[in-house]
């Protein structure tokens, strides 16, 4: 608990409200990203309950060895430090001024979108920018047209706003063949995580434009969705760069906070490890399901069950690779989802940047906290052998790691490249363990 002598909590602070910061409004001047190092397990704790009393995002959690990063607003973060320093807990500002952040990144975006006016037909796009929700689907379009043979794109169904969400079939067999498994990857459920695109756009190529490694091709049927929570993913391109959830409303008279976290949306444990309120970053909405974007994954992973040997949820950032249970429980093949989560990271380790971290593997709960109603923790309840949620290295951009969800078009390609390594080992694993599991 915290000590009484600090100023009273504001109902306004208990209700979890806060404004983000805008991008076209100015906002974000006022915002400052704080990373906080604990040393034990009491000030852990002492951590998490003035994070939550405060209503703070929280980037990265902090654990007794890894240093957290938050965002904290102008008008919290005296009480935030006067906290820390009372609890003698260790905090740096990485970034005093989180608008100054949003506009180099606005400065950066600007000069290499120019650069990649170009139309592309059938060749792979440029990846040093970030493309928006209409390009991606031209792409994809294009794609399909370009390469009957092995693409098909479809159209899963719509977002709470009525953006159609897509995603492309790649098989050599038409997805006939039933003896191969089928890979599911996709990204940008959490909205602001613009790195993760990369992950998504990067497989596509290799798969279908510039292929070189046949045997993933030709072994594997794959299922790649690039932007599985459109209206998010666009409301930060529009409005509010740092937006995590979708853009639901009617949860609240007048609509005073809106949106659902997505990725705490599923059924599996839903609820037990989230939030109940409508402003909390992490509402995980009225019921499991509830939202269009996460029935439309659920029907997809429900189609193909039988085959999906591996399930990727491509999130940002922090270098980790994480299982199920979102409760600390661990799947009877704990141990083959380790191994196999420690090979991909050794392969993304390889080629790295050298300035970020190696990646972590383990359990989402033992790694970082308990989180229920994940993509992850469904697909896994319903039999996907093999599925983890990756988050992508932050990138420094000038102001170190804690920058995290700021992309720098510099890291575009590589965020690709290297996760790409990390997905082909475990696709590979996906067609040893598949052939085991159907040979029985
Ligand atoms: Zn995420």
């Amino acid at each position: 608990m915290v000590s009484d002598h600090r100023r009273p909590w504001t109902p306004i602070a208990l209700l979890g409200l806060r404004l983000l910061p805008g991008r076209a409004k100015g906002g974000g001047e006022r915002y400052k990203v704080f990373t906080v190092a604990v040393r034990n397990a009491a000030q852990l704790r002492l951590l998490n309950n003035l994070e939550s009393f405060l209503s703070l995002d929280v980037w990265l959690e902090s654990s007794v060895n890894k240093p957290g990063v938050v965002l904290v607003s102008g008008d919290k973060s005296d009480r935030f430090e006067e906290a820390l320093i009372a609890e003698e807990i260790q905090y740096s500002i990485n970034v005093e001024n989180v608008k100054e952040m949003l506009e180099l990144e606005d400065q950066l975006h600007e000069t290499s979108n120019k650069r990649n006016l170009t139309a592309f037909k059938g060749s792979a796009l440029p990846l040093d920018r970030i493309y928006r929700y209409n390009e991606v689907n031209a792409y994809m379009e294009e794609l399909a047209s370009v390469y009957p043979d092995t693409v098909t794109l479809v159209n899963a169904g719509q977002s709470f706003e009525g953006r159609p969400i897509k995603y492309l079939k790649i098989s050599t067999t038409n997805f006939q063949q039933l003896n191969k498994p089928v890979v599911y990857i996709e990204s940008l459920l959490h909205a602001r995580e613009w790195i993760t695109l990369s992950a998504t756009l990067y497989a596509i190529e290799k798969l279908v434009i510039d292929v070189n490694e046949q045997d993933l091709l030709h072994d594997i049927d794959w299922i790649i969705m690039p932007i599985a929570n459109p209206d998010g993913y666009e409301f930060t391109h529009t409005d509010q760069r740092l937006w995590r959830k979708n853009r639901a409303t009617g949860y609240m008279p007048g609509n005073l906070c809106s949106g659902v976290d997505l990725n705490r949306n599923f059924d599996a444990f839903w609820s037990q490890a989230s939030s109940n309120i409508v402003c909390m970053d992490t509402f995980h909405g009225r019921a499991p399901f509830s939202e269009p974007e996460t029935a439309i994954i659920r029907d997809i992973v429900n189609a193909h069950s039988e085959r999906i040997e591996l399930f990727l949820d491509i999130h940002s950032f922090g270098s980790m690779i994480l299982y199920g249970y979102g409760t600390g429980t661990l799947p009877p093949n704990g141990l083959n989802l380790h191994l196999v989560g420690v090979r991909m990271a050794q392969a993304i380790d390889a080629v790295k940047m050298s300035w970020n971290d190696h990646y972590i593997v383990g359990n989402v709960a033992l790694v970082l906290y308990q989180a229920s109603g994940s993509a992850m923790d469904f697909a896994k309840s319903v039999g996907v052998p093999l599925s983890y949620t990756f988050e992508l290295p932050g990138y420094r951009l000038g102001f170190g790691t804690a920058a995290g969800f700021f992309v720098d078009p510099e890291f575009i390609e590589q965020a690709g490249f290297e996760t790409w390594e990390g997905i082909k080992v475990g696709a590979r694993n996906a067609v040893r363990t598949y052939k085991q599991r159907t040979s029985n």
